[in-house]
């Protein structure tokens, strides 16, 4: 039977931005709900080392620093539910959310950390060889390349940005194009082709990543998209910089989001245009896109749920609370 949960603080997503909120949240004395979606724990749960969140002198794994975010949200107070939402009211005085087997999850407030998810090329061997030399982020993973040569797949800002970083730690950079010239803005092409060390493959496709023997990734076999010739290019690595998708599609027509569907806030802060509604982490921010970015941003919304609930029960009057 369907049964209706409620709480001060309604969660929607279990990464490092949700569980952020959760911890502070909780440690508020808010009783946080997190609805932990299809990917528990988040997008660190699919790589392996992480060499830049604070706290930890080693390199740690991304699903264990997820497993003690959680650990420590379950430990100060934070339910956690196995659910995903397939539909929000945010309409009437509390938020409504409903969960895919007809379970509501009711909040007075509500903190969307949602994420976002990088798009793929969907080739063969690269889910394969993710972590073993492919990735999707540059900042993230590009330390591990250090002296090595790497490509860098796309043609669009977010590819330029991403060669222009590698360049800190690779003298070899190649950017692989599909087409004959780049939709990235005129001033990041300037310095791209002001870089030595940035080469460009121009119209070439990417048809797979191909593994080495010892089972990381060894070379990227191309098509030309003029001539149709075949080729490789041996490589270190590869990052694939087409893109993110961020997980909006919920609030369509019901917040305020720009072109791309990224969720719109009061910039410098978390609130969306519904007064009690919250963004954090990557949702809301397809600059940045970092793990300790997002828990930034996850305790932001925390702290100003509180102060918006708190502003709320001493007005006493929900019906005209001012925010
Ligand atoms: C391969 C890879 C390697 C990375 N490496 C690093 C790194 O080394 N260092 C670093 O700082 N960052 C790294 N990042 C980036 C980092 O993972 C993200 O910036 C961070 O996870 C964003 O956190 P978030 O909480 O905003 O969203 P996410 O981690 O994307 O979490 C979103 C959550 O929302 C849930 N969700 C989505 N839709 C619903 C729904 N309808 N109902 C319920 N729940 C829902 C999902 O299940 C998930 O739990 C990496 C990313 C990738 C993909």
């Amino acid at each position: 039977m369907a049964t209706n949960h409620k709480t001060r603080m309604l969660i929607i997503g279990s990464g490092p931005a949700g569980l952020s909120a959760a911890i502070y949240g909780a440690r508020a004395g808010l009783e946080p709900i997190v609805v932990q979606g299809l990917q528990p724990g988040g997008q660190l749960t699919i790589t392996t080392d992480v060499e830049n969140y604070p706290g930890f002198r080693e390199v740690i794994q991304g699903p264990w620093l997820m497993q003690e975010m959680q650990a420590q949200a379950e430990h100060v107070g934070t339910r956690m539910m196995w659910d995903t939402i397939t539909n929000v009211d945010l309409s009437g005085k509390t938020f409504v959310a409903t969960g895919d087997g007809g379970d509501t999850y009711e909040g007075d407030t509500l903190v969307i950390a949602t994420g976002a998810q990088a798009k793929w090329l969907g080739v063969p061997g690269e889910q394969e060889l993710s972590g073993k030399g492919v990735s999707a982020c540059a900042t993230c993973d590009g330390f591990f390349y250090r002296g090595k040569k790497v490509v860098v797949i796309g043609g669009g800002n977010t590819a330029v940005e991403e060669a222009l970083y590698l360049t800190n730690h690779s003298d070899d950079v190649t950017l692989i194009h599909r087409r004959d010239s780049l939709r990235s803005e005129k001033i990041l092409q300037d310095r791209l082709e002001a870089n030595p060390k940035i080469s460009v493959l121009w119209n070439k496709k990417v048809d797979s990543f191909l593994a080495g023997e010892n089972g990381e990734l060894r070379a990227l076999a191309l098509t030309d998209t003029v001539t149709g010739d075949a080729s490789e290019i041996e490589t270190d690595g590869a990052f694939v910089a087409i893109g993110h998708a961020p997980a909006t599609e919920l609030f369509k027509g019901k917040l305020a989001m720009d072109e791309t569907g990224y969720l719109l806030v009061t910039p410098g802060t978390p609130k969306t245009d519904v007064p009690g509604v919250f963004a954090a982490g990557d949702v809301c921010d397809h600059i940045y896109r970092q793990a300790i970015t997002a828990a930034g941003m996850g305790c932001q919304a925390a702290l100003d749920a509180e102060r918006y609930l708190a502003e709320r029960d001493f007005a006493g009057v929900t019906e005209t609370v001012q925010y």
